[in-house]
C-alpha cells in the first residue's frame, strides 16, 4: 500500500464521515460509497488482471475490452451468464455467483480525459460531471445464484452501495436517484455518447441505458446485466420468450421497481426480471427503481 493510496483513504473517510448522514447515493456529489472507497483502497484489490490507467486506455479488439481486463466466465456459471457477459471475470462460489470488475468501459468517453486514446467529446449540450475521470475500481459482486423474493419491506437500492448490478460489459449500475440537490433528469446532460459517467471517486457507471448494449431509439429485448438479487436487466422491451425480435414487446405490467414475471429467452419457466422504462422517482427511465424486488447479495470496492 502506497502512502499515497492511504492518504486518499483517510480524506475520504473525514469527508464521509460528514456526509455519511446522506442517505442517498450517486454520482457528482459525495456519497456513502465514499465510505466503501475508503476501504477498498487500504485493503488489497482481487480483482485479477493489470490495473488499468484512464489515460492510457485501449481496446482490445480482440476480447471487446480494456487492454489488461482479465474477462472470463467460468464454466459452472449458467448459460444466461456466461454467454453473455465479459470485461469482468465470473466464477461461481457455493449459492454464490462472483463477479470481479475494474470497471472500465469498453467504449469511449469523454470521461477517460482529454489525452487517452479512449477519450471522446461529450454528446453537444452536455456538461462535464465536475472533474470527475474514470478510475479502475476493485468491484466484487457476491450474487445468490437462485434470486428469492424478499418478503415485507423491500430493500432499498439507496441504502449504501457502491453499485446496485453489473453490465454484461462489466460496469457498474446505479439506481433511480442522484444525491440531492441534484436530481437525475438534471443530470442527465453530464453522460456521455453511451449513457454513462463517474462519480466522485471515478466509478463509471450506468442508470440509464448502456447505449453500446441496447438501442435507445427503437428499443429492444437485449440482456443488459445482473443486479445485486441476482435478477437479470432487460431492455425497454421483453422478448417473451422467443427468439424472434418481431414479438418483442414493451411490457405494460411492471411493478413500481421495474420487473414482472415471464419466460424470456434466457428463462424457460416463468422468472421474474427488471426492465428499462420510465422510473417516476427519477422523472427519466432508468435500470431499476427504489427498491430490489429480491434480496441483495453484497459488493464492494
Ligand atoms: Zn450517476
Ligand atoms: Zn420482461
Amino acid at each position: 500500500m502506497s502512502m499515497n493510496k492511504l492518504f486518499t483513504g483517510v480524506s475520504f473517510l473525514l469527508i464521509a464521515s460528514v456526509i455519511a448522514c446522506n442517505p442517498k447515493k450517486d454520482s457528482n456529489d459525495l456519497e456513502n460509497a465514499v465510505i466503501l472507497y475508503a476501504a477498498a483502497r487500504i485493503a488489497t484489490c482481487s480483482v485479477p488482471g493489470t490495473t488499468v490507467s484512464n489515460a492510457s486506455a485501449t481496446l482490445n479488439t480482440g476480447t471487446g475490452c480494456i487492454n489488461g481486463l482479465t474477462t472470463s466466465m467460468d464454466a459452472a456459471l449458467p448459460d444466461w451468464i456466461k454467454n453473455n457477459f465479459k470485461c469482468s471475470v465470473g466464477q461461481v462460489s457455493g449459492s454464490t455467483y462472483i463477479l470481479r470488475s475494474q470497471n472500465i468501459p469498453n467504449t469511449k468517453s469523454f470521461y477517460f480525459g482529454s489525452s487517452s486514446p479512449m477519450y471522446e467529446a461529450l454528446p453537444s449540450g452536455h456538461k462535464s460531471a465536475g472533474n470527475n475521470q474514470i478510475q479502475a475500481q476493485c468491484l466484487v459482486y457476491s450474487i445468490p445464484s437462485v434470486p428469492t423474493v424478499k418478503t415485507g419491506a423491500k430493500t432499498s437500492t439507496q441504502a449504501g452501495y457502491v453499485s446496485v448490478g453489473i453490465t454484461t460489459n462489466g460496469l457498474a449500475i446505479f439506481n433511480n436517484a442522484a444525491a440531492p440537490p441534484d436530481t437525475l433528469a438534471a443530470e442527465v446532460t453530464t453522460f456521455d455518447n453511451f449513457n454513462g459517467h463517474p462519480q466522485n471517486t471515478g466509478v463509471y457507471h450506468h442508470h440509464a441505458l448502456p447505449k453500446n448494449l441496447s438501442d435507445e431509439t427503437n428499443g429492444d429485448a437485449n440482456l443488459l446485466g445482473i443486479l445485486l438479487d441476482g435478477y437479470a436487466v432487460y431492455g425497454e422491451k421483453c422478448d417473451n420468450g422467443t427468439q424472434n425480435p418481431g414479438d418483442d414487446t414493451v411490457p405494460n405490467n411492471l411493478d413500481s421497481n421495474h420487473g414482472h414475471t415471464t419466460t424470456t429467452v434466457h428463462f424457460t419457466t416463468a422468472t421474474y426480471h427488471y426492465h428499462y422504462t420510465l422510473d417516476n422517482t427519477a422523472t427519466i427511465k432508468t435500470l431499476i427503481g427504489g427498491s430490489f424486488h429480491g434480496t441483495p447479495g453484497t459488493v464492494s470496492n
